[in-house]
């Protein structure tokens, strides 16, 4: 089995599956764990030569912001408070395993799927409710997504031969950017189609620039495609009456933000601890030690985490090919929350900063960019502000009357448990197809 086969059985309904497709990678990681961690080292002592001793970087992550064009400060805070708001998901995990029926979650059940509404959306439906969805936000969005459709740059269909997944390409400023989704139907899919018309729209808004400065840069690149997505879930909790269906929306936006927020930003803090452990000529063990350690301040009690986890580390290819990178996906991810978070409190006055933010593309730096709107990204204020619209989310779930404390008739629980049992059978039987 390859990686990607083996992961995908995190998501599987069965705890067992679940607990296995991590074993075997730990197995694996684990053998080969001295020979990485080895290689690990050495990368971590070339990068030290190179960038603080040589070049005088005051510190090895200072060379990665550079890269990004954001201050060493704004990184500082971004993962401050990252530590400090550790605890919504430690929350978010403890109410999960109620919903999944288990007392406690074990590491390996964070990703487990919680009963799925099985609602669909024609190709139809799903343009209408994003166009209306960016209209209803700002008429100026809205047609610009329409103009995707109308010049004939969408590729939506699935069929034999095409790729998989889903892109947008803006490839020249003065033209229409091309946007290819595999559209199925699903609620997912139909946030996937807002996400990349929100990449098209924010080209379309920097087309005044010119080739080599209409690209927004790194930190920037997923602001416009992941407030697209905001603004379409909003527009659906709003409206969306079965619970189950606002359940799943739900989860699933927390899930994927704890993924790109806190787990990326504890990989970057494990790095950093990781570069300096290394040149005190720390071992392989040491390193494991410390990674075992990063985890158990980020779970806390909320999991029950299994040794083996200390080999996680040696896995991450980010580390060694691209040290630091990854907070750059915390980075844009909480940009948006902490930004849709001003949005809900200035109500309009924020749009027209917004769409000056978009139509910069990459001609500035971020951190100019968001101060002409505002906003200072060295401040941890404006960064807790994204924690906060993740608060709100967990506790609007907390509040759903299924599987939380609160939910008193064991009646409508143990049919909600049917409904799952039912949907997990239904995908058994879906899988077994598919083979
Ligand atoms: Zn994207």
């Amino acid at each position: 089995m390859t990686a990607a086969e083996l992961y995908s059985f995190r998501y599987s309904s069965d705890p067992k599956v679940r607990a296995e497709s991590y074993q075997s990678q730990f197995k694996v990681l684990g053998e080969d764990g001295p020979i990485l961690g080895q290689m690990y080292q050495t990368r971590v002592r070339d990068w030290h030569n190179e960038n603080v001793n040589l070049r005088k970087f005051k510190s090895p992550i200072a060379a990665r912001n550079l890269s990004n064009d954001v201050p060493d400060e704004a990184v500082e805070a971004l993962l401050n408070v990252a530590k400090k708001n550790v605890g919504i998901f430690q929350r978010y995990f403890k109410m999960k395993a109620k919903y999944i029926g288990m007392k406690k979650l074990r590491r390996y059940d964070i990703y487990a799927p919680v009963a799925a509404s099985k609602k669909t959306y024609n190709w139809d439906e799903a343009v209408n409710m994003v166009l209306d969805a960016f209209n209803a936000f700002e008429p100026k969005i809205g047609s610009l997504a329409k103009r995707v459709f109308d010049h004939h740059r969408i590729d939506s269909e699935i069929r034999k031969g095409k790729r998989g997944g889903a892109f947008c390409w803006s490839y020249l400023p003065e033209e229409t950017p091309y946007v290819l989704v595999n559209y199925q139907g699903t609620g997912r899919e139909v946030a996937t189609l807002a996400h990349e018309l929100g990449h098209a729209i924010h080209s379309m808004l920097a087309e005044h620039h010119n080739t080599f400065t209409f690209h927004s840069s790194l930190p920037l690149a997923e602001t416009a495609s992941t407030f697209a997505e905001m603004v379409l879930i909003d527009k659906l909790l709003s409206e969306e009456k079965d619970e189950s269906v606002r359940r799943d929306i739900l989860f699933k936006q927390i899930d994927d933000s704890y993924a790109t927020i806190m787990r990326q930003s504890y990989f970057a803090i494990f790095e950093k601890e990781a570069h300096d452990l290394v040149m005190k000529n720390a071992s392989v063990d040491d390193l494991c030690k410390a990674y075992l350690d990063s985890l158990k301040q980020h779970f806390g009690d909320s999991l029950d985490l299994s040794d083996e986890f200390k080999w996680e580390w040696v896995g991450i290819p980010h580390i060694y090919h691209t040290p630091f990178y990854v907070y750059a996906y915390a980075f844009g991810q909480l940009l948006v929350l902490a930004l849709y978070q001003q949005y809900k409190a200035e109500g309009e006055s924020f749009k027209p900063k917004y769409l000056k933010i978009l139509s910069a593309g990459g001609s500035e730096s971020p951190e100019n960019i968001l101060k002409e709107a505002g906003i200072n990204i060295r401040d941890e204020k404006f960064w807790q502000g994204g924690f906060d619209v993740l608060e709100k989310l967990v506790s609007q779930l907390e509040s759903l009357p299924v599987g939380t404390k609160k939910a008193k008739p064991t009646a409508k629980k143990k049919a909600v448990k049917k409904v799952a049992k039912k949907s997990v059978a239904k995908k058994k039987t879906a899988k077994k197809k598919k083979k």
